[in-house]
C-alpha cells in the first residue's frame, strides 16, 4: 500500500521518537524512497485508553501521506465544536457553527482512538525500521551527515543518517542538547482527566459538544462503536495526584447537565487517565541545528486547549517530507522546513495558551467579561478562528498518493 517512490536513492533518515510526529514523518519519507530508522525509547506501544480529534488541517496532512482513507475508516466525523458550548446548567453559551460555512470550507473534526492512529502509522514502516527500547542520548553533526548515539539492551549503539529528526516529545532531550539555554516546558495550571464511555451511550451524546464552568471544562466527542471520548479539565496544583480519577471527575462534574453524568457513569472507573498540561511557553529560537530538525511537541509543545498538538505534528511531517523531497540538499530542506513551520506553529501555540486562559478562568470579573463577549461576539469571529486552524493546505509530495 505504501510503495516507495525513489526520489532519494540511498538517503537515510534517523527519527528519534515513535509518537505521532515521528511515525508520520518516517512513514512519509519511506514512501519517498528514503531508508528510515525510528528510535523509540519505550519497549511497548503506549497511548492506550484515550481518543484524539483531528481537524481538517491534520486530515489533509494524512491524505498527503496516504493515510486519510484508513484513518477516516476508523473515525467518526463531527462538526468542529459539535452542538456548541453550554454552561454547567445546560444553558447555551454559544451556538454551533453554521453547517453551510463548514461545508463551504470542508471543515470537520474526526475522532478516533489514539492506538488506532499509532497502529496505522507504525504498520506503514518497513520491517526492522522501528527500534524499540532505543533511548537516544546524543548526536554528532558531520559535514555530510549526523550520528545518533542510543542506549539499547545491547549497550550503546550508533546510527548514521543524512538527516536526524528529533520528535522526542514535550520533554525533548534533543531540544535541550541543541538549545541548552532554551526555557523548559512550564505547567499550564490545569490538568485533564480523559475517559471513554462504553458502547450504547453514543446516541445520548450526539453530536458532541463542550461545557464551560468556573475554572472547569467538559468536552465530549463521538467515537466509533457508539462510544464517547470525553475529557474533563480543572485547575489543579502542579504535581497533584488523584488516586481515584473517576471519583474526582464525578465530584467535580457529576451534577452538570445531561449527558455528562451519564457519560461518567458509563466509563469503567479504572480506565480514567489523568495528565497535567505543560507547554513550551517561550518559543524556541529555531527548529533546526545542523542536520537535526525538531518536530512536533519537541519543537512547539502547546497546551491541549485547541486540540492542535498532534495536528501540528502531522503538518510538520508533511512539510518536512516535501522539503526533503524537493530541495537538492538537506541543509536547504531543513532551512525551508523551519521557515515554513515556525510562524504557524508558534502562532497556534500562543492561541492555544490564550484559549486555555479564557476557558479556565475562575475570577468573577473575567467570567462576567467572558459571558458578555460570548453573547456579543459575531459568528464571523469564531469562523475565522476555525479557518486559521483548519483551512491549511499541505504541500504536494512527489509520486502518486498511496491508496
Ligand atoms: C490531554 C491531552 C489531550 C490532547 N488531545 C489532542 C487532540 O485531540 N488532538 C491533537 O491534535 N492533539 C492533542 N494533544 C496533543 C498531542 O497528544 C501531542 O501534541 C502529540 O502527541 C505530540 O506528538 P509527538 O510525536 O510530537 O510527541 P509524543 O507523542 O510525545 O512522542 C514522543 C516519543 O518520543 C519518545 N522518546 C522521548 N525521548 C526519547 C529518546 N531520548 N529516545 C527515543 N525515544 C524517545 C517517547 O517515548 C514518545 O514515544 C493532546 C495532549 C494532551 C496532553
Amino acid at each position: 500500500m505504501h510503495e516507495a517512490v525513489s526520489t532519494a536513492p540511498g538517503r537515510h533518515a534517523v527519527v528519534i521518537g515513535g509518537g505521532i510526529g515521528g511515525l508520520a514523518t518516517a512513514a512519509g519519507l519511506h514512501r519517498l524512497g528514503w531508508r528510515v530508522t525510528v528510535l523509540e525509547r519505550a519497549t511497548r506501544p503506549r497511548e492506550a485508553g484515550a481518543g484524539i480529534s483531528l481537524l481538517t488541517n491534520a486530515q489533509r496532512a494524512l491524505d498527503r501521506l496516504g493515510f486519510g482513507a484508513q484513518v477516516r475508516a476508523r473515525s467518526v466525523s463531527m462538526a468542529p465544536g459539535g452542538e456548541g458550548l453550554r454552561a454547567p446548567s445546560g444553558r447555551r453559551l454559544q451556538h454551533p457553527a453554521d453547517p453551510r460555512f463548514l461545508s463551504r470550507h470542508g471543515l470537520s473534526l474526526i475522532v478516533l482512538l489514539r492506538p488506532d492512529l499509532h497502529g496505522l502509522l507504525r504498520a506503514a514502516l518497513p520491517p526492522g525500521a522501528l527500534r524499540t527500547g532505543a533511548d537516544a542520548v546524543g548526536v554528532e553533526d558531520l559535514p555530510d551527515g549526523a550520528v545518533v548515539r542510543y542506549g539499547s539492551a545491547h549497550g550503546e549503539e550508533r546510527v548514521r543518517g543524512d538527516v536526524v529528526i528529533a520528535a522526542d516529545g514535550l520533554n525533548s532531550r534533543f531540544r535541550h542538547l541543541l538549545w541548552p539555554s532554551a526555557a523548559r516546558p512550564v505547567y499550564s495550571g490545569h490538568s485533564v482527566w480523559r475517559g471513554i464511555a462504553g458502547g450504547g451511550v453514543g446516541a445520548i451524546a450526539e453530536p458532541g459538544g463542550g461545557t464551560w464552568g468556573r475554572g472547569l471544562e467538559f468536552g465530549r466527542m463521538p467515537l466509533p462503536g457508539h462510544r464517547v471520548y470525553w475529557f474533563a479539565v480543572a485547575n489543579t496544583p502542579e504535581g497533584a495526584r488523584f488516586p481515584d480519577g473517576h471519583a474526582e471527575v464525578r465530584r467535580r462534574f457529576g451534577s452538570w447537565h445531561r449527558p455528562i453524568p451519564e457519560l461518567i457513569a458509563a466509563t469503567p472507573p479504572g480506565d480514567v487517565l489523568h495528565h497535567e498540561v505543560f507547554e513550551l511557553a517561550e518559543p524556541l529560537p529555531g527548529y533546526v541545528s545542523g542536520r537535526v530538525a525538531l518536530l512536533g511537541d519537541a519543537a512547539h509543545a502547546m497546551t491541549s486547549d485547541l486540540g492542535q498538538g498532534a495536528c501540528q505534528a502531522l503538518e510538520d511531517a508533511v512539510v518536512l517530507c516535501a522539503a526533503l523531497a524537493t530541495e537538492p540538499a538537506v541543509p536547504a530542506a531543513l532551512a525551508r522546513y523551519e521557515r515554513e513551520r515556525r510562524p504557524r506553529t508558534q502562532g497556534i501555540a500562543a492561541a492555544s495558551r490564550r484559549m486555555g486562559r479564557t476557558k479556565m478562568t475562575e475570577r468573577c470579573w473575567d467570567l462576567a467579561c467572558r459571558s458578555v463577549m460570548m453573547r456579543l461576539r459575531s459568528p464571523r469571529a469564531a469562523e475565522e478562528g476555525m479557518l486559521y486552524l483548519g483551512d491549511w493546505r499541505p504541500p504536494r509530495l512527489p509520486g502518486p498518493v498511496p491508496a
